[in-house]
């Protein structure tokens, strides 16, 4: 019914598209979407849309203040680093009006690879620069090249290397006749640094969206991905279509959680797609999640009832000014700012 239903679009003039909010033209109230970890992000964004500024310009300072922020865990400097203890950083940005694109993938010493990911969308032919590669272009711009690993997030890595196995030779806090200088006293159950929102690992991102006035949109997504990734390993953050989606058409929206499942099922890219044909930015999200849910069949992956054992939350906005947010599982919520206050929603 799928194929049916797209092919008949390329013969019927109008038809379901007729309520694409494409085709809509008025003046709408600005509004800007983000995980929960953006509730300072959405507050800035409008800042900046309500000084004049750009979409992406506002939705970039949004998210800069957590890629600086070196108490989140989950997101530039202050990340968690991967299995060798090397903080490496992914990004995307979307440009509604100009159809711009750029993204950076295991980016390393950089604080805000978002500000990186802008600069390979303004100044150059490409959309995603990797590793080693992006570092120099950020460089070259004279983007500062830092350390990333603040203390805590390597304390963390120390403790995890020592707790990762019984049979090697880094010996944990229990097993040391020494002070373990990646120790962190009174460390529970439940902490992110030892259970994530999704049960399995610490992960998390910031994605935002913002659409104007006018009813232009721009989208980032940025991260340091899954704690203790195996060096190299890029999640759904800096792919175009997984992590981020912008058409300025119809909407925008984004991802935070396993970047595997966002990526298989080009998550961001479903979300704007179902947007387009016609539902809310709720629907949309619940749908992407619906064909990850589908989508997972790997039994590491699934809980004893069958159901997938991971989070992923989507949050969107549309070219009229709608908003909305979901995810997996209950619990998670999301933050917006479309009246001039900042809240978190239940997703
Ligand atoms: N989506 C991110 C990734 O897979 C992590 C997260 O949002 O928790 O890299």
């Amino acid at each position: 019914a799928g194929v049916g239903a797209g092919a008949a679009l390329g013969v019927v003039p109008g038809g379901v598209l007729d309520g694409a909010p494409a085709i809509r033209r008025r003046r709408v109230t600005p509004v800007c979407v983000a995980s929960g970890n953006g509730q300072g992000a959405v507050t800035r964004a409008q800042e900046v849309l309500n000084g004049g500024g750009d979409t992406l310009d506002a939705v970039l300072e949004g998210v800069n203040l957590v890629e600086r922020d070196p108490n989140d865990r989950s997101v530039g400097y202050g990340g968690l680093p991967n299995f060798d203890g090397v903080v490496q950083l992914d990004s995307s940005v979307m440009h509604g009006p100009t159809r711009g694109a750029g993204a950076v993938a295991c980016l390393e010493g950089v604080k805000t690879p978002s500000l990186v990911a802008r600069d390979v969308m303004r100044y150059t032919d490409h959309v995603l620069l990797v590793g080693r590669g992006a570092q120099d272009f950020a460089r070259s711009l004279g983007h500062p090249i830092e350390n990333l690993l603040t203390d805590e997030a390597r304390q963390a890595w120390v403790e995890w290397r020592a707790r990762l196995s019984e049979r090697d030779d880094y010996l944990t806090p229990e097993e040391t006749l020494y002070e373990l200088p990646g120790f962190i006293p009174n460390l529970e159950d439940g902490d992110p640094l030892v259970d994530s929102h999704d049960g399995v690992r610490p992960q998390g991102t910031i994605n935002c969206n913002i659409v104007d006035r006018n009813g232009d949109l721009s989208g980032v997504t940025t991260t340091s991905g899954l704690a203790w990734k195996i060096p190299g390993r890029v999640g759904d953050s800096p792919i175009v279509g997984a992590g981020l989606y912008v058409d300025n058409d119809v909407g925008a929206a984004g991802s935070t959680g396993r970047g595997e499942a966002v990526i298989k099922t080009v998550g961001s890219h479903t979300v704007v797609e179902m947007m387009r044909a016609g539902m809310s930015p709720t629907d949309a999200c619940l749908e992407a999640l619906r064909r990850i849910v589908a989508f997972t069949v790997e039994p590491r992956l699934l809980d004893d009832e069958g159901r997938p054992s991971f989070g992923v939350n989507y949050y969107a906005v549309n070219k009229d000014g709608e908003w909305g947010g979901a995810s997996i599982w209950a619990g998670a919520r999301f933050a917006v700012n479309g009246d001039g206050t900042t809240r978190l929603e239940d997703s």
